[in-house]
C-alpha cells in the first residue's frame, strides 16, 4: 500500500495546515456535494409514527406446539428477519437504527398477536439469498421482507400469507428511452439481487439480458445512477420506493410481468406457527390494522391500498 506522509496526519491537523481561504472553498464544495444547507429540497416524507396502528398485545396467548414460539418465549423476545434498504417496506434509519415500512408493520402486528411486545422485537437484516438458511439455522423466528411464496422455496421453508401481491417490473434512469418493458432488455445490463425470483426469471426468460447480481437492490440502484447498469429489475413495490426517493432521476417503466405473493417465512416444519400467523393476518385484515399500516407506509409511494390477497392456508407438511 502506498501512503503519502500527509495523509497519515490526523484529519484535524491536516485541515489546520490548509490556508484559510482554501478551507472555506473546501467546505463550500463539500456542502454543495452533500446537499448540506441546500434550500428547497425537503426530504421525502417517510412513515409518520402517529399514522401507524397501535397493536394490542394478546394476553395469555400460548403456542406450545410451536418450537419456534417456545424458544422465543424462553428468550423473552422475538428475532425477526427483514430488509433494511427497501424504502416504505423495510428501511433502517442510519442515525437512530430503528426500522420502518410495511414489512416491519406486518412483523409488529404478528408479534402482538403472538403475545410479544412489538417494541421489543430484535430485527435482523437478512439479504434475499440468505433467507432460507437463516430460517433453517434458527437465526430468526420468522422473516418479513418482500419474500415471494413459491413451490421451490416451500421445500425449504414454510409461508404464512400471502399478505401482499407484487409484480416484477423495471427501474431505469429518467433519460432512458430504449427500455419500456422486459422485451427491450437484449444486450442491456440489468441488475437484481442474488437469490431473488426476479433474477431467476430474467435468467430463464430473458437470456439476452446481461445480468448483474448484488446482495441488495440499493447497490443495484447506486449502479444505475452512476451508469454502471441500464436497469434494475425486481418487484414494483420495491422499485416504486426507490423512484419516489429521487423522482427527478429514476422512473418505473412498463407493466408488471410476474406475480409475487409476499409471505411470512417460518421454519419449514413449524406448522403451528404458520397457522397462528395466518390467523393473525386474517384478524388484522379484518380489524383495519393491515389497511392503516399500508397507508402509512407503502401507500406513500403512490399506490392506494389494494384488497389483501386471499390467505393460502395450505395443509401441514
Ligand atoms: N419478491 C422477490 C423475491 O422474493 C424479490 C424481492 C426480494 O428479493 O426480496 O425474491
Amino acid at each position: 500500500m502506498t501512503t503519502t506522509r500527509g495523509s497519515r496526519l490526523p484529519a484535524s491537523r491536516r485541515l489546520a495546515r490548509l490556508p484559510g481561504l482554501l478551507l472555506v472553498l473546501l467546505l463550500a464544495l463539500l456542502a454543495a456535494v452533500t446537499g448540506c444547507g441546500k434550500e428547497g429540497s425537503p426530504p421525502v416524507k417517510g412513515p409518520q409514527p402517529e399514522d401507524l396502528p397501535v397493536y394490542q398485545v394478546a394476553t395469555g396467548f400460548s403456542l406450545p406446539a410451536s418450537p419456534t414460539w417456545e424458544r422465543a418465549k424462553r428468550r423473552g423476545r422475538l428475532v425477526v428477519g427483514v430488509k433494511e434498504d427497501q424504502p416504505y417496506l423495510g428501511e433502517k434509519d442510519p442515525a437512530g437504527g430503528g426500522y420502518s415500512g410495511f414489512d416491519i408493520e406486518i412483523a409488529r402486528m404478528m408479534a402482538a398477536s403472538l403475545g410479544f411486545d412489538p417494541k421489543k422485537i430484535e430485527f435482523k437484516t437478512v439479504a434475499s439469498a440468505n433467507r432460507e438458511t437463516a430460517l433453517q439455522n434458527g437465526q430468526i423466528d420468522y422473516y418479513v421482507g418482500t419474500y415471494t411464496i413459491n413451490d421451490n422455496r416451500k421445500k425449504q421453508v414454510g409461508f404464512a400469507g400471502p399478505y401482499y401481491l407484487a409484480g416484477q417490473s423495471l427501474l431505469v434512469r429518467r433519460d432512458e428511452t430504449g427500455i419500456n418493458g422486459p422485451q427491450d432488455l437484449a444486450g442491456k445490463r440489468v441488475c437484481s439481487a442474488a437469490g431473488s425470483t426476479p433474477y431467476q426469471r430474467l435468467q430463464r426468460e430473458y437470456p439476452k439480458a446481461v445480468l448483474v447480481a448484488y446482495d441488495t437492490y440499493s447497490v443495484c440502484v447506486d449502479n444505475l445512477l452512476t451508469y454502471q447498469v441500464d436497469a434494475v429489475s425486481t418487484d414494483d413495490s420495491i422499485l416504486l420506493g426507490y423512484a419516489a426517493k429521487v423522482p427527478e432521476e429514476l422512473k418505473v417503466v412498463g407493466k408488471p410481468f410476474s406475480e409475487e405473493p409476499y409471505g411470512i417465512g417460518v421454519p419449514r416444519r413449524d406448522n403451528a406457527l404458520r397457522f397462528a400467523l395466518d390467523d393473525a393476518l386474517a384478524a388484522n385484515e379484518k380489524n383495519g390494522n393491515w389497511k392503516k399500516a399500508y397507508e402509512a407506509t407503502l401507500g406513500l409511494s403512490g399506490v392506494p391500498a389494494p384488497q389483501p390477497p386471499a390467505i393460502d392456508r395450505y395443509p401441514a407438511s
